[in-house]
This record gives C-alpha cells, structure tokens and sequence, in this order.
C-alpha cells in the first residue's frame, strides 16, 4: 500500500470527515451523497474541526457486549461548530461536571477490544476543551 493512501484512509477513519454541499455549502455528516437540507448531490469531502458543544447526553449503566469493560460510560449528543450533530462517548470527564453547552473536542481512543482475537477498534470520542 502507498504511504499516501494509508495516510488519506487513516484521516478518514481518525478525523471527522463529512460532506459539504456545493449548492448550499451545508455541512453534513456522515457522508450521505445527498445534501439533507436541498437535496442536491453533496460529495465534496470536508473535514471537521472536531470542536463542538454538548447538545445532550445520558449514561450507559447496561453495556452492550464488546463495551462491558467500561461501563458506565456517556453518550452524548455533540453540535460540531459547523451545524452537524455526531452521537459519540464522552472521555476524560466525570458525569457530574457535565453541562449542556459545555465546549467538548475531538479526541482518538480505544472503542473496545473485539472478541478472543482481541482486535481492537479506535474511534473518536469527545473530552470537554480547554
Ligand atoms: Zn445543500
């Protein structure tokens, strides 16, 4: 594999990227090929700043298979800076400092340890900005 293609499959997976719309200039995410808000083809690839607010969250005491490990853990809304909403964990804080509106970033972490081979999955979570 070229360097330049893993790097650019590595961005993708570690970074928040999503569409922007060229008719509208919305920012959408995910990726969905048809822009939400005027429904015209929308396959420009934008990345997101990773930076956002907390919209709503609640917490997980009854974890699903593969997540048991850290339970409980916050899910919560987050409004990107750009307008799109993204369901993701909340890292780094504890749930009695949590607020609506609170600024949260983007951060790249372990998700959880898939089954016996232990083939583990990063993904994004969010932990409050500074
Ligand atoms: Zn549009």
């Amino acid at each position: 594999m070229q360097v330049s293609t893993h790097w650019r499959l590595q961005e993708q997976r570690y970074n928040l990227v999503g569409e922007t719309c060229e008719h509208c200039n919305s920012k959408l995410f995910p990726p969905r090929d048809v822009c939400l808000i005027c429904e015209e083809p929308a396959q420009e690839l934008f990345t997101f700043t990773g930076l956002g607010e907390i919209y709503s969250y609640s917490t997980i005491y009854d974890a699903p298979a593969g997540f048991e490990h850290n339970a409980p853990y916050t899910v919560a809304l987050i409004k990107l800076n750009e307008g799109p909403l993204v369901t993701a964990q909340l890292t780094d804080m504890d749930n009695d400092e949590l607020t609506i509106g609170q600024p949260v970033e983007m951060v790249t972490r372990k998700l959880r340890t898939d089954g016996d081979e232990g083939m583990i999955i990063y993904g994004y979570k969010f932990r409050p900005a500074i």
